[in-house]
């Protein structure tokens, strides 16, 4: 059976084979001019030492910005386990009772959230409290109030919100933005997100509409959702859902196995998606212009990322998303760089805006306008 893992890591799995592709190397030269070692490291601590979690940790080894030094978790033996692998010390482990104390802790800049969707809204706020840095995973949190109140706690406490937009940083991703803004593809008209993949187990979390928030859309859906901002370049002002459920047992009430929606945007281009828990082999984005397209797929994997346009196909070198993203965020944070495509909390909120919109849109069989 297809799962989540195999729909991200399918391609990841192809180029296990392959020779590792990081960046270039700077040159003696370059490092002086560049300082490369003098950029501050941030010093990440990871919360929720789950499947994804250790995925990241795993990306960050390759990081030059960005590094472990601390854990959250639930689990006492993932903690052992982490402590070796990472070389983190016993003062640096907590667990969700007592990690507020991590205020006092000068190794920790940042806490990276990888919890059950639900749990996002009120780690994060402890996070913030506690003078940290959050990173939190997607979809931020489960609906655009308890986004708001995210981003007014980390905005109190003077601490950046990121969200783990990984995409945001892959070279191909930004080479069709780049295409599309500078003209190109001509102008937009249409696109398609497909977002999707079957779902195994059952009993697991992301099924349970207490700790996931919702279904698909909630996990998956919301590619299609933040692709269809980012690849158009602007922001929908209506929304529109429809909602098909062929397995009422696993699939129960408030948890959405298959929606479909429309997204309108001001120039009068449309985006045409689908999110599902039960159908395999959704992974594509594709990009119309009166001038040219753009098609990826796989276009949300781990990678690579596989691309092509009206000029041929995308080049562009696969690196580890989990590797830039955090190497990026060490930049957004210390440097004040500005990413392409934003990661911060208004970016999370506009998605958790939109997802409140389709499930009201299911609801209420009819268009939904927006205002983001
Ligand atoms: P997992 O179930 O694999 O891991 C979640 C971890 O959270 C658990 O292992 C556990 O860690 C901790 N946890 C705390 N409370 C609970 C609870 N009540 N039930 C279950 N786990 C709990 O999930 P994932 O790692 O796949 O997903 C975590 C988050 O990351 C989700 O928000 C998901 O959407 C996001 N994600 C993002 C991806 C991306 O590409 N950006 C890809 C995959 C997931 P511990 O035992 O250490 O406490």
């Amino acid at each position: 059976m297809s799962s989540r893992r195999d729909f991200l890591q399918k391609i990841t799995l192809s180029t296990a084979v392959l020779p590792f592709i990081r960046w270039k190397e700077p040159t003696k030269e370059e490092s002086v001019t560049n300082k490369v070692s003098d950029d501050k490291v941030l010093r990440v601590a990871i919360m929720g030492l789950g499947s994804y979690g250790n995925i990241v940790a795993r990306a960050m080894q390759s990081c030059k910005r960005a590094k472990i030094t601390g854990v959250i978790s639930g689990t006492p033996s993932k903690i052992k386990d982490w402590q070796s692998r990472y070389n983190i010390p016993d003062k640096n482990c907590y667990n969700y009772e007592n990690f507020d104390a991590i205020k006092d802790n000068p190794d920790i800049d940042a806490v990276y959230v990888i919890t059950p969707n639900a749990l996002h809204r009120d780690q994060v706020i402890r996070v913030a409290k506690a003078g940290k840095h959050a990173i939190c995973e997607k979809p931020m949190a489960l609906n655009a109030k308890e986004g708001q109140q995210m981003i007014d706690a980390c905005k109190k406490a003077n601490v950046k919100l990121l969200v783990g937009y990984r995409m945001h940083f892959e070279p191909k991703t930004l080479e069709v933005i780049r295409m599309r803004k500078d003209g190109e593809l001509g102008k937009i008209m249409f696109f398609d997100g497909l977002s999707g993949f079957v779902i195994g187990d059952p009993t697991q979390w992301r099924l349970n509409k207490q700790l996931a928030g919702g279904g698909s859309m909630m996990d998956i859906g919301i590619y299609s959702i933040n692709g269809a901002r980012y690849m158009v370049g602007e922001e929908p002002i209506w929304v529109t859902a429809q909602e098909t459920k062929t397995n009422k047992e696993k699939f129960k009430e408030g948890v959405d196995e298959t929606i479909q929606f429309q997204l309108g945007f001001p120039s009068g281009a449309v985006a045409s998606c689908l999110s599902s828990y039960n159908i395999r082999y959704l992974d594509r984005f594709f990009l119309s212009g009166d001038k040219g397209f753009a098609e990826l797929s796989p276009a949300n994997g781990y990678g690579p990322i596989r691309g092509r346009t009206n000029k041929g196909e995308l080049t562009q070198p696969h690196v580890t998303h989990q590797t830039l993203q955090m190497d990026e965020m060490a930049a957004i944070i210390f440097d004040g760089k500005q990413p392409v495509v934003p990661v911060d909390g208004e970016e999370g909120l506009k998605d958790l805006k939109i997802i409140d919109a389709i499930y009201e849109a299911v609801k209420k069989g009819k268009r939904i306008d927006l205002k983001l």
